[in-house]
């Protein structure tokens, strides 16, 4: 008997999480399915009780659902908890355990795939939303020199940074207050790329050999990476192997095995062009 995995979300037809984990299951020989399951914008619990109660193991949570599904968690790992998103459950000995796995997916992309390490780095972090959230506890595990964040509402921001203040060196910006100041990394986590915009940021602020990330992923440059480039980004990089990573991280908390991602990045990859 197969294992069952679900990723929930709304809208949820997009998601490209079951072929990314039919493959990693082929290559490690487990035997799971993994599915898409559309949950009304009101029934996530509901949702997520009634996967429980037919018997599945575990599951991923994306947009809208997040924040929710750290709400629903009976325990929690330390960078969800900080992170006040969930985006990996796993039904263990009657409690729902929840994870974060954004900002691990991140880190090892960038650090293992992209080959650049963080420890030193001065790192600019684009946004204060979920995805944000996730991801400063593991950059700041990774030892930069500083980590910024900067938001559009500058307050969300000042609040990020306070939360994790005992956790790195760590600030907040508005956008205009970053002229003038360089970085070394400089991550796109705003959803400003998903309606063709760009975040207000001011010329100057890549450094000569900077890396450019950009959590969102498609066929070609985002407005974002676009920008980078004109300003002379010497590494250019979209989120297509964060979402692998991040998910190989919930297989292994789910199987126990950590599947091989090159080959599956390279499969999603040919199937964006
Ligand atoms: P949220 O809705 O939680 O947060 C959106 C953030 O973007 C806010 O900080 C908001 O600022 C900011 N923003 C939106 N539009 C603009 C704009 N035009 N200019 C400047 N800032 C803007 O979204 P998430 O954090 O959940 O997702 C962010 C992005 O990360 C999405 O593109 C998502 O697809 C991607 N993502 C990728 C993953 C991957 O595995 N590759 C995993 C998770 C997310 P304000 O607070 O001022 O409104």
């Amino acid at each position: 008997m197969a294992d069952h995995y679900v990723v929930v979300g709304n809208p949820i037809a997009h998601s490209k999480s079951p072929q990314i984990h039919a493959a990693f299951a082929a290559q490690t020989g487990q035997n799971l399915s993994y599915e898409r399951l559309l949950a009304p914008l009101d029934g996530f619990v509901a949702n997520v009780e009634a996967f429980r109660a037919d018997g599945g193991k575990g599951l991923n949570v994306t947009v809208p659902f997040k924040q929710e599904a750290w709400q629903l968690c009976d325990a929690l790992s330390e960078r969800a908890q900080l992170a006040e998103a969930v985006n990996t459950i796993k039904f263990e000995d009657g409690r729902i355990v929840g994870d974060n796995t954004d900002g691990v997916g991140l880190c090892r992309d960038i650090c293992h795939n992209l080959q650049q390490a963080l420890q030193g780095k001065r790192i600019l972090l684009l946004g204060a939303g979920g995805a944000a959230r996730g991801v400063i506890l593991p950059l700041l595990a990774e030892h930069p020199a500083c980590l910024t964040i900067a938001n559009r509402t500058a307050s969300k921001a000042e609040q990020l940074a306070q939360r994790f203040q005992h956790y790195g060196q760590l600030g907040a910006s508005s956008y205009e207050a970053l002229a003038g100041q360089q970085f070394d990394v400089i991550i796109n986590a705003t959803s400003a790329s998903l309606s063709d915009a760009l975040p207000p940021l001011p010329g100057g602020c890549f450094a000569p050999g900077s890396l450019a990330y950009d959590m969102m992923y498609g066929k070609g440059l985002t407005p974002f990476l676009l920008f980078a480039q004109q300003q002379g980004s010497a590494q250019l990089a979209d989120g297509l192997g964060m979402l692998v990573e991040q998910a190989a991280e919930a297989f292994c908390i789910w199987r126990g095995v950590r599947p091989d991602t090159t080959a599956v990045i390279a499969e999603l990859r040919a199937g964006l062009c």
